[in-house]
């Protein structure tokens, strides 16, 4: 028989919350062989959605889940955003991106329950991910190697109705992780604390299932109708649903609307009762709300639980997923003793900067749209109708963390920022080039042979990380021919002879000459205090 390590903890990674980041976090983590586990307290999958859009860069992501394929029918390219003023008239009308930098539509509108479905069904499942749903975490206790989580049993007579019962328990895992939303335990008990930055309006969101969705097609994918009698939001929310939000004025009351003609009043100008149900009519408050802390010793948190944005730019979950996918390679490294726990310290100096600079914006996008002055919204109007609609936003860079620092003192131009996708083909393969050469680190060179200047350390790097190498010359080593020109045109743009991708996509440095790869490659090795030796002695991290 046999026998346990009694100081083994149960698991690698617990993760409490299997919210969409959770899930996405437990795939990233147990496609690369760690031992997860999830706890979450419903029974079952959340019915409806609360976030309808994501864009080019979280479909990257869920290209590296392998679900792009599963999930193509199911996000609908958004290829007309318009924003109204208060006299009814077109204000503004932004053109699609397309291919945006990941090689995607610029945005997406989706259906969030089928998003949830496939990455728990085809992405967390085949990678073996323990997911225990009905227990609610309620204690929590860090030691030197591990974390220790209570949780409870909970009891679900009717959906959504949680009711605790008796029943308890204890798990063990090397690292656990809060993906438990706004109001999360772990969060709390962790001693984390959070900052407000004060934006905070109540919406009315209903979501439709209409019978037919051809009869809606006059209704462009997206809108804001900024009127300041009513503020409104109009989205197809995925292919077979549509969603409406309606800011609601001072003097209102949430339970105003708990009767539905006031509803159906609202809905009127689109949207009639014969049209089709509505699943969904809620009053949700919008917030901004930053965690000071992302990791404290062996716990971290990562979407909701660490922010909050107001929804103004559909950008929330968006990055919750950025969180998951910079958490996961590091948590891989660290859990593969290749690197030392410091590395997690990266996530706070990486990820709370983009955090907030977007939840900062989507507050400006919110004080412009929630205008309910008619003199100002005139102004906003008449000023808005004068300048040409902006063209799509390119969120923050990183701007700190583990990014390349040029030896010589100058800054690296590509550093922090997202990397671009192009479509590629290598031996008789012509797709994406996470598909066709690799995903994980990638080393992109404009010409030659990669590997040619390299020391065997440098070439012991890329083999330790796994790196997926190119280069652009089809005739090269490792080439590939750059079938739509973007990756040749994105180096030359910055004068770069090669760029380092890291897994999340963004780029940890480029530099200018072959010569100058060694360097880059080793300042990689160093940030990451890379151990290329250790293989057996010791306790995990
Ligand atoms: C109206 C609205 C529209 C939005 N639109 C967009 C959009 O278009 N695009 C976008 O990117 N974002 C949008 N957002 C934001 C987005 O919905 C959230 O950022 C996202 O759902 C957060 O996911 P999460 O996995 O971090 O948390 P959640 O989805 O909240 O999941 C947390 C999970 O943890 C579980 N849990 C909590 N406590 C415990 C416990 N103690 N024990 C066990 N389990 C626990 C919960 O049951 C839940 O399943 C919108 C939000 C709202 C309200």
């Amino acid at each position: 028989m046999a026998i346990g390590n009694p100081y083994e903890p149960d698991f690698d990674v617990a993760i409490v919350g299997y919210g969409p980041v959770g899930q996405a976090l437990a795939a990233l983590l147990g496609r690369a062989g760690h031992r997860v586990a999830v706890f979450e307290r419903f029974g079952e999958m959340y019915r409806l959605p609360r976030a309808v859009h994501l864009d080019h860069e979280i479909m990257r992501l869920l290209q590296a889940l392998g679900l792009s394929e599963v999930l193509a029918d199911e996000m609908v390219p958004v290829d007309d955003y318009r924003w109204f003023g208060a006299d009814g008239d077109l204000l503004l009308r932004f053109e699609p991106r397309s291919p945006a930098p990941s090689a995607w539509e610029g945005d997406y509108m989706f259906f969030q329950p089928e998003l949830e479905r496939a990455i728990d069904g085809r992405a967390c499942a085949p990678a073996g991910v323990t997911v225990e749903r009905g227990w609610t975490a309620e204690g929590l206790e860090q030691s030197d190697g591990q974390v220790e989580l209570t949780l409870r049993r909970v009891s679900e007579e009717e959906p959504g109705r949680l009711a605790l019962t008796g029943e308890t328990r204890t798990v063990t895992a090397r690292w656990a992780i809060g993906a438990d939303g706004a109001n999360s335990f772990v969060r709390g008990a962790a001693g984390i604390t959070r900052r407000d930055l004060g934006f905070q309006e109540r919406w009315l969101v209903v979501d439709a299932e209409p019978h037919e969705m051809a009869a809606l097609s006059h209704l462009p994918i997206a809108t804001q109708h900024c009127d300041p009698t009513r503020p409104t939001t109009v989205v197809q929310s995925g292919p077979r649903h549509r969603r409406w939000e309606f800011m609601l004025l001072p003097d209102e009351r949430a339970s105003d609307f708990e009767d539905p003609d006031r509803v159906w009043a609202l809905l009127e100008p689109w949207y009639r009762s014969q049209d089709g149900p509505l699943t969904r009519s809620a009053v949700y408050e919008f917030r901004s709300m930053v965690a000071d802390h992302m990791r404290r010793g062996r716990v971290l948190l990562v979407g909701d639980a660490a922010h909050l944005t107001p929804p103004f730019l559909g950008q929330g979950l968006c990055s919750g997923l950025r969180d998951a996918a910079n958490l996961a390679w590091k948590l891989d490294l660290v859990l593969r003793r290749l690197a030392p726990a410091e590395l997690l310290d990266t996530i706070d100096s990486e990820r709370q900067p983009q955090n907030e600079a977007i939840i900062r914006l989507a507050i400006e996008l919110g004080r412009v749209l929630c205008q309910l002055d008619p003199q100002a919204a005139a102004e906003r109007d008449a000023m808005l109708r004068q300048v040409e609609a902006p063209p799509p936003l390119d969120l923050p860079p990183l701007s700190d963390g583990l990014l390349h620092r040029p030896g010589d003192g100058t800054s690296d131009p590509l550093a922090g920022s997202l990397s671009v996708q192009g479509v590629v083909r290598r031996g008789g393969r012509e797709g994406r080039f996470d598909d066709v050469v690799g995903r994980g680190f990638q080393l992109i060179v404009a010409g030659g042979d990669p590997l040619a200047a390299l020391s065997s350390d440098q070439r012991a790097l890329i083999d330790a990380l796994d790196m997926s190498v190119a280069s652009l010359d089809p005739a090269a080593p490792g080439g590939v021919r750059d079938v739509d020109g973007r990756l040749m045109a994105w180096l030359t743009d910055h004068e770069a002879h090669a760029v380092l991708v890291r897994p999340d996509f963004y780029v940890f440095g480029s530099c200018r000459s072959a010569g100058e790869l060694p360097e880059l490659l080793d300042d990689l090795r160093s940030q990451l205090q890379l151990t290329l030796t250790s293989t057996t002695a010791g306790a995990l991290p």
